[in-house]
């Protein structure tokens, strides 16, 4: 693959990879990563400018979802070794924003582990996000799941400013994901968030058994759905969930894989999630500079992210800065 033609096609021509370039990426040679990634960071620079978009989540209710999917130790359908909690209190969710500020981010996601919202859980959410609202300056974002329009227009209505609706996995792969809903279903509350005015935040998870071109179908399906924000997850293998068994992608792999997801999808913020220190380790700020702008901060909902001190000098070390909310290139 000639580096120097797809410079000039995304660099100078504001063009961005087709599914046979980003395929033919995929057999990009280990010993030429440089070249790929300092092409992703250029990309980056231009479309998004230079910095890092720091997000936190709380998992305000944790565990016994219905769903049955395939990586995720909340399923009631495995037993998985995790704290669950039910829905928490609005005093509750509001301390751990407080703490999230603290922490530098200006982004604050409520999420359930939920199918989709029953109406008293819906209602506590919203007086969560009323309370945050009213006692910090974070812009609060939620995944509550599928949607209802009507649902979707109240969350809009409350100043929830974006959603989390990733579709996991490319829709050839999905039904090995998840039986107990369908990939069409994810995709349709991806779009109810853009119709209500949200913004979309909509990734996936690497390294769920898919083939390589399975991943970079998912990457161009997210692509089509035009999210603000893309989540890259890896797959963090979970005890007692039917993915236990799987290793991790490699780190060199997933370096490789998000600098291809950068050059199919330039002006998206690409969130590195759960599964970054385990499948990236020593090279995370590698992943920033191969083109993900952006980090779930702290904890994940059932794993134990490192400590925000350690991101938080990492993004020093690269001399890099915090971006605020308003996106803007500088
Ligand atoms: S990924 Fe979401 S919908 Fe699926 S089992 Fe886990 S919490 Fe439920």
């Amino acid at each position: 693959m000639d580096i120097k033609y797809l410079e000039e096609k995304l660099l100078d021509n504001d063009g961005s990879i087709n599914f046979e370039e980003a395929m033919e990426l995929t057999n990009f040679p280990k010993n030429r990563i440089l070249e790929l990634t300092s092409l992703a960071r250029k990309v980056t620079l231009k479309y998004k400018g230079d910095g890092v978009f720091l997000r936190s989540i709380i998992s305000a209710k944790s565990g016994d979802c219905s769903e049955d999917c395939s990586f995720c130790s909340q399923s009631v359908h495995y037993s998985s070794p995790i704290s669950k909690h039910s829905l928490l209190d609005p005093d509750e969710v509001l301390q751990a924003a407080r703490q999230s500020e603290k922490m530098g981010a200006f982004d604050f996601c409520i999420v359930i582990a939920v199918k989709g919202p029953s109406k008293k859980q819906f209602e506590k959410v919203i007086e969560s996000i009323e309370i945050v609202k009213k006692h910090t300056k974070l812009e609060v974002g939620c995944s509550l799941g599928s949607l209802t329009e009507e649902q979707a227009f109240a969350l809009a209505e409350a100043g929830v400013w974006r959603y989390n609706h990733n579709i996991e996995s490319c829709k050839e792969f999905f039904p090995n994901v998840c039986t107990t809903h369908t990939y069409d279903e994810r995709v349709s509350t991806a779009r109810l968030v853009k119709k209500a005015g949200m913004e979309l935040c909509c990734g996936g998870i690497i390294g769920l058994g898919e083939t390589v071109e399975q991943r970079i179908k998912l990457a161009f399906e997210i692509k089509d759905l035009d999210p603000h924000t893309v989540p890259m997850n890896f797959l963090n293998p979970r005890p007692n969930t039917p993915l236990a068994h799987m290793k991790p992608v490699a780190s060199l792999e997933a370096i490789k894989t998000i600098a291809i997801f950068r050059l199919i999808m330039p002006e998206k913020v690409l969130m590195s999630g759960g599964g970054r220190e385990i499948t990236l380790r020593d090279l995370q700020s590698m992943g920033i500079m191969a083109g993900s702008n952006g980090m779930i901060i702290g904890n994940y909902l059932t794993t134990d992210g490192r400590a925000p001190e350690e991101d938080l000098k990492m993004i020093e070390d690269l001399q890099m800065p915090i971006r605020d909310r308003y996106d803007t290139i500088e």
